[in-house]
């Protein structure tokens, strides 16, 4: 690992136009509307893909803080009862700030990875690392 490291950190600092292109990073946001009793989020995997998340982590993440199910179903997801797209991106929000954005130096240049049975978030733009909450 530790090669591997240095290895990035080279390859970085050669390239500075990119590192500036990351610092411009936009949050994506959910769009939200209401169907009969249930939500749908038409961008939902674009908005995962954005993150560079598994969808499915998510959903549940998302599922779990609305106290609800959810499904997808191509790239929507469907959620089961009647949510506001505001509260739905105030999740997002803390859903990146806990599993997206570094603890660091607050790059959305992330991975999860599992070790030893503890899930971290790995930054590729800084290397460091921190232990992530589970989701239940
Ligand atoms: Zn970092």
């Amino acid at each position: 690992m530790e090669k591997y490291d240095s290895m990035l950190d080279n390859l970085y600092s050669k390239l500075p136009e990119k590192a500036k292109e990351k610092s411009r990073f936009k949050m994506p946001e959910f769009q939200a509307f209401i169907e009969g009793t249930s939500t749908i989020i038409p961008n939902f995997i674009d908005v995962a893909t954005a993150l560079r998340r598994d969808p499915k982590h998510l959903m549940k993440y998302l599922s779990k803080e609305s106290a609800t199910m959810s499904t997808l179903s191509g790239k929507r997801l469907v959620m089961k009862g009647k949510f506001r797209e505001r509260l739905l991106n105030e999740r997002l929000g803390k859903y990146a700030k806990e599993y997206v954005l570094c603890k660091e130096c607050s790059k959305p240049d992330t991975s999860l990875i599992m070790q030893d049975g503890t899930q971290f978030m790995r930054c590729e733009a800084c290397g460091a690392r921190s232990p992530v909450a589970g989701i239940k």
